[in-house]
Formats: C-alpha cells, sequence, structure tokens
C-alpha cells in the first residue's frame, strides 16, 4: 500500500507536475485501481481527467475513454503526448492507414489511453478490435450526455449501454461537471454501473461571482456597460443565433475589444483559429452559441456573460463554470427576458420526443424561475443539483442586494397565504388573486369563496403586482405546487402566516411591472404569464386555421388574442367585448376559445 502510494505521488509529479492530490482524487484513484465502477461529479476544473489518465500508467492494459467532442479529444491527446503519456484517438477524422498504425502501437501495448467517438463502438469491426485488448476500464467523460434529463443528449451516448453488454467485467468510470438526482440515476441504469463509488463534489465556488439583470432592448448596452474596465480579460460571451455571434463581436470590435466569433457554421479550420486566438489570449473575448467552451482549457476565464437566457440551469451552470478555473474572482452576468424565453419555448416546440419535450419545458420554467428569483443564486443552483449550502454571503446579487432596494411584503405574503389555505389549498394562481382582489367572477361566487373573510382584502396590489408576491412565496418554498399548478401551504408558509417570518421582494419587482401594466392601453401589456397564456391561444388558433385553411389572422388577430390572453373570457358576453370579436366569429370559434380560457385560468404555466 505504501509502496503504491509513493509510485503514485511520483507519478503525479513526474507526469503531471503537481505536489499534492486535489479532495477528492485519492478517493477515485483507489476505486479505479480496485476495479470498482465510478461515478464522479465535480464541477469543471475540479481536476477529473486526472483520476482516469493517473491510474492507466500504473495499469498494464489501455484506459479506453469515451468523449463527445472531436476538439475535446484532440486536446487532451495532446496534452498528454506533450507530457509523454501515450495516448491516441480514434475518430472519423483519420484515414484508414492512420488507424491502422494505431491499431498496431495497441496491440503492442505502448498506448496507455486511448480516446474515441462513442459512435464508434456501432462497428462491428472496432467492437472486435477491443476485445483482442487488454483494457484496463472504460472512462464515459461528460457522462450527462446519456441522459434525456440532461442538458447535452445525445443518442450515440444513449447507446453506451452496449459498454457494459460487450464487456461485462471491465469496470466502467463516468465522469460529469454536473447531474441532478435523475440524470444521476440515469447514467447508472444506462451504464450498468455495479455498486458504483460516487463520488460528489460541492458545486459552490465561491469566486464566481454571479449576477442577473432583466434584459432592456438587445441588452448591449448592459453589456458595455459590464466590459467597461474589462479590456484586458479573457471571457466568453454567449448569446442564441449564429448571426447575432457576429454582430455583437462586430459591434464590440468597434468598440476597441479583441473580440470573434464562434459558432457550428463556421468552417472547421475558422473555428480552430478562433479557440486557438482564444487560448493563446490572442482574441480576450469569444461571443460564441452554445457550440463553444465544452472541455475547454483556459483556466484564466475571467467572465462569462449570457445575452440570451439559456434554456436550462445545467446548461447555464456549466457556461458559467468555465470562468475562474484558476480559483480566482471572475464574474458572470446573465440578461433574461420574457421574449427570449419564448424563443427558447418555440424550439422545444418543434421537438417531436413528447417525453423530452415536457423535460425541457420544466428545465426553461425552471431557469426563468432562478433569474427572477432572490434567493441566493448558489443556494438555488446547488439546490437544483440536490446540494443544500448556506446562502452565500458575497459572491451573487441577491445577497450582496442592500436593504433599501427590498421591501417588508410579510402583510401581503400572510393576505396570500392566508387566501390560499381558507380556499381549499387547490386553486392556481389567478384564481387566488380573484379572492383577493374582490373579483365578481362567477366561479367565485358558485363556491361561495365571496364570503370567505380573505374575500376582496388585496386592493393594495395589481393581478400583476400580486402574482410577484407569489412567485417570491414559490421561490422561498412557501407555496408549492401540485401538478395541475395548485398551490399550497407548506411548513415555511405556516411560520409567515404566524408571523414567525419576514418575507422581503426587490422593489424593482413590484414597480417595474406596475409601471409596464399603467403603460399599456386598453389592456395590460403580458406579463410572462400572460405570454405563455398567448402562446397557447396561438397554438389553437394555428390549429383552427388549419383545419379551415385560412390564415390565423382571420380567425383572430393578434391583439384579440392577446386581449384575451389576459381577460380570459369566460361567457359569450365577455368574449363579445374583446377587440375584434363579432358575433359570428364569436359563434364559430368561441366554445374553443373559452374552453381554452377556462383550462388557462387555472393554471400557471401550460403543462
Ligand atoms: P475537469 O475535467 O474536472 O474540468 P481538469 O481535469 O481539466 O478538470 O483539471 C482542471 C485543472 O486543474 C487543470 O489545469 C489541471 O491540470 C489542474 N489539476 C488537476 N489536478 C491537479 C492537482 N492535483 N494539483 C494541481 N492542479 C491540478
Amino acid at each position: 500500500m505504501q509502496e503504491q502510494k509513493k509510485r503514485r505521488a511520483d507519478i503525479l509529479s513526474r507526469y503531471f507536475g503537481y505536489d499534492s492530490f486535489r479532495e477528492f482524487q485519492e478517493e477515485a484513484i483507489d476505486a479505479i485501481m480496485a476495479g470498482r465502477d465510478l461515478l464522479m461529479i465535480l464541477p469543471t476544473g475540479g481536476g477529473k481527467s486526472l483520476c482516469y489518465q493517473l491510474p492507466s500508467l500504473l495499469m498494464d492494459g489501455v484506459t479506453v475513454v469515451i468523449s463527445p467532442l472531436l476538439a475535446l479529444m484532440h486536446d487532451q491527446v495532446s496534452a498528454l503526448k506533450a507530457a509523454s503519456i501515450e495516448a491516441e484517438m480514434i475518430s472519423s477524422m483519420q484515414s484508414m492507414e492512420e488507424i491502422r498504425e494505431i491499431e498496431k502501437r495497441l496491440f503492442r501495448k505502448e498506448t496507455k489511453l486511448l480516446y474515441i467517438a462513442p459512435e464508434k463502438l456501432a462497428s462491428e469491426y472496432f467492437r472486435a478490435m477491443l476485445s483482442k485488448l487488454h483494457i484496463n476500464f472504460f472512462v464515459v467523460d461528460e457522462a450527462h450526455c446519456l441522459s434525456q434529463w440532461g442538458h447535452e443528449f445525445r443518442e450515440e451516448y444513449r447507446r453506451l449501454d452496449i459498454l457494459r453488454r460487450l464487456f461485462p467485467r471491465t469496470a466502467i468510470a463516468a465522469f460529469t461537471a454536473t447531474a441532478t438526482e435523475v440524470v444521476r440515476k440515469d447514467i447508472v441504469d444506462t451504464l450498468a454501473l455495479v455498486d458504483p463509488l460516487i463520488v460528489r463534489g460541492s458545486l459552490f465556488r465561491k469566486n464566481l461571482h454571479i449576477e442577473v439583470e432583466q434584459k432592456q432592448k438587445n441588452g448591449m448596452a448592459q453589456l458595455l456597460d459590464f466590459l467597461k474596465g474589462r479590456e484586458r480579460e479573457s471571457g466568453i460571451v454567449y448569446t442564441l443565433s449564429r448571426k447575432s455571434t457576429e454582430s455583437v463581436a462586430r459591434e464590440l470590435c468597434s468598440y476597441g475589444y479583441s473580440a470573434a466569433a464562434f459558432h457550428a457554421g463556421l468552417e472547421t479550420e475558422h473555428k480552430r483559429a478562433v479557440y486557438d486566438d482564444f487560448v493563446a489570449d490572442r482574441v480576450r473575448i469569444v461571443v460564441a452559441t452554445i457550440a463553444f467552451g465544452m472541455g475547454i482549457d483556459k483556466s484564466n476565464i475571467r467572465f462569462v456573460v449570457h445575452i440570451t437566457m439559456p434554456g436550462s440551469i445545467e446548461g447555464y451552470y456549466q457556461e458559467i463554470g468555465r470562468a475562474g478555473r484558476d480559483g480566482l474572482d471572475s464574474h458572470t452576468l446573465l440578461l433574461y427576458s420574457a421574449s427570449d424565453m419564448l424563443r427558447k419555448k418555440a424550439f422545444i416546440d418543434e421537438l417531436e420526443d413528447s417525453e423530452y419535450k415536457s423535460a425541457s419545458y420544466e428545465k426553461l420554467r425552471e431557469m426563468m424561475r432562478y433569474a427572477e428569483g432572490e434567493e441566493c443564486r448558489h443556494a438555488y443552483i446547488a439546490r437544483y443539483f440536490g446540494e443544500r449550502i448556506e446562502n452565500c454571503e458575497s459572491s451573487c446579487d441577491n445577497c450582496k442586494m442592500p436593504e433599501i432596494l427590498k421591501e417588508d411584503i410579510s402583510t401581503a405574503a400572510r393576505k396570500w397565504l392566508s387566501a390560499v389555505y381558507r380556499s381549499g389549498q387547490q386553486y392556481g394562481m389567478g384564481y387566488i388573486i380573484d379572492i383577493l382582489r374582490g373579483s365578481s367572477e362567477r366561479r367565485i361566487k358558485e363556491r361561495g369563496h365571496d364570503t370567505l373573510s380573505v374575500y376582496g382584502i388585496g386592493s393594495e396590489y395589481d393581478k400583476v403586482q400580486w402574482s410577484a408576491v407569489a412567485e417570491r412565496l414559490i421561490e422561498m418554498e412557501a407555496l408549492e405546487r401540485n401538478e395541475y399548478g395548485g398551490l399550497r401551504m407548506t411548513s415555511v408558509g405556516v411560520e409567515i402566516l404566524k408571523g414567525r417570518r419576514k418575507v422581503f421582494i426587490r422593489k424593482s419587482r413590484l414597480k417595474k411591472r406596475r409601471k409596464r401594466a399603467a403603460r399599456a392601453g386598453s389592456f395590460a401589456e403580458p406579463s410572462t404569464l400572460e405570454e405563455l397564456r398567448f402562446e397557447r391561444l396561438r397554438r389553437l388558433r394555428s390549429e383552427i386555421a388549419r383545419e379551415e385553411g385560412i390564415p390565423p389572422y382571420i380567425v383572430f388577430s393578434d391583439r384579440t388574442l392577446k386581449e384575451m390572453s389576459v381577460k380570459l373570457p369566460s361567457d359569450m358576453d365577455e368574449l363579445l367585448s374583446l377587440h375584434g370579436v363579432g358575433e359570428i366569429k364569436a359563434q364559430r370559434y368561441g366554445e374553443a376559445f373559452m374552453e381554452l380560457c377556462k383550462e388557462l385560468a387555472g393554471v400557471e404555466f401550460e403543462k
């Protein structure tokens, strides 16, 4: 044992140049050396690669590493070769001769690590070749890619279940930076890991300073503001479309920044050049779609800005995690807007697989909740991945927000909770707001809720403000939603209701929206919720239009649908009072739309 420890320390310093292991590395290496399956979840920069590279040097055979990206493999192989470690990669990019050469070296047992793309395993020939080798163990890098519940799902990765079937006696070590509970389970099940050692490092990285702001216009002014004084720092700016990577990069250059665009549509050589220039600090800022950054080995990325909101917290966290791998202070800014969310949502609408689709909707909703939320950002992210941590206190905008910018809404919160409690803990947000604001809607009267003591006690806020109060309570886990969007109180809610806990909200959350509502003319400008309703109404309109073979605007105009999304008419009179709804249209389409409105009145987000 002593001997083995000495050899490890020796290799660590000789090949890798380090004098000690980082937290968790030895544990993982122990498991691998003992032939045990392993699942290691450690944030980017935690030092995962060493955990399989080092033991490979202590073993007789070859370690087969499955990796999702060519560029990633290429970098790892070059880095290993530079450290005099025999490593090779086999991908679709090589010629037959090159592959034959590599195979020869493999059979001569000269190669310590072999990197392959997952699709290689589909080839009979390749599998036969593997089965003749002495394999130490398999490594599945970026293992979250095999899960539909993850955020970078890859079909070829799903088929890695073949590993255990073909090589039942060879251990598997899976690595990822982030995995929720579901993804973790999916990895263990898919790879059929047997009693794996699960090593999980804390996600919390105090050196990452997180800021989130609502986007104004296209976000350019906020970006420039953020970049002031960072002219000599390296950073990544993420945006949604290829076109916008180019226009933002151009604009940054015009302000004197050293910036380049990067997206999947560029020529391979061009991409390589941008990547190399960035790593070598010849270009300071890369403006990219998500195609950039996975596995990037650059430790001094000082900032990451999202000028469009990512589709999931997993994606977001991976992306901001690329900053500050050297442990020094680094800054991240997320700009979010409801319209970005709708654009993302439109992508999801196009997906075929319904399970994947609903998982994607849920991820997007969670992302929006995070963006709008007021909890400690680090604690929120940690909780999302199943870890509980204390508030960061000083590494995020929410923890640093001065008290003066917050409003005590404990009384309003008690009204909310009381209305939820007294109406039986089953109704959605819109309905509770109607009770609080004393709406004369029929459904309230029919259920006798106009006789509750909470009926009409909430005239101080408008609908949008009351939704903000509810969102705040949901964030604090004082309220929770049932599967239909109905709200019920939790033990935190009880504490608040009894006056044992106070509730604060960012003032801007109440104010801005009030302004918004007042600015609009005949109907309030849609809040996020209303925009979502609008989407549903729009979809119904498209269906009808398609059936009747007419353009959608002939059914109802956008303006009508917008108004409908706010007022949610429940009878003919209400429907007829909307802009652009006449008798004929009301009769022709009214029923279908009112039915949808009824459904929308009870839920916060579409299911
Ligand atoms: P991950 O794959 O978890 O994102 P890497 O394996 O790329 O992380 O390691 C991140 C950085 O930490 C690399 O620059 C690596 O060389 C360095 N590193 C890894 N292990 C150690 C160690 N024991 N001591 C010092 N630096 C280390």
